[in-house]
């Protein structure tokens, strides 16, 4: 699978590239979201992955417990972390 070392912004198959756990923990940032389109989501604790890897590379492996479907969206958790970085962000689009 390739991954560009550039300053891309989206992966190979188009969807936006975030950032790693790395920089999330950087930022203070101690867990991670997992939204899917059904509304289903789940906290995880972002000390699972390495800091290298990045949130959207994640976003293909999810499989929704609610709808079964794949390819959630994973977004870091800033109520468990600095709520100030959160001003940075998009709030989500609904
Ligand atoms: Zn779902």
């Amino acid at each position: 699978m390739p991954r560009p070392r550039r300053h891309s912004p989206t992966h190979a198959d188009g969807r936006p590239m975030k950032i790693t756990f790395g920089e999330m923990r950087a930022m203070g940032l101690r867990g991670v979201l997992v939204y899917c389109h059904c509304g289903h989501h789940i906290a995880l604790d972002a000390d699972l992955w390495a800091d290298d890897i990045r949130l959207s590379d994640l976003e293909p492996r999810f499989v929704c417990q609610g709808c079964g479907s794949r390819g959630a969206d994973v977004r870091p958790d800033f109520e468990r972390g600095d709520a100030r970085v959160a001003i940075m962000g998009h709030a989500g689009s609904r």
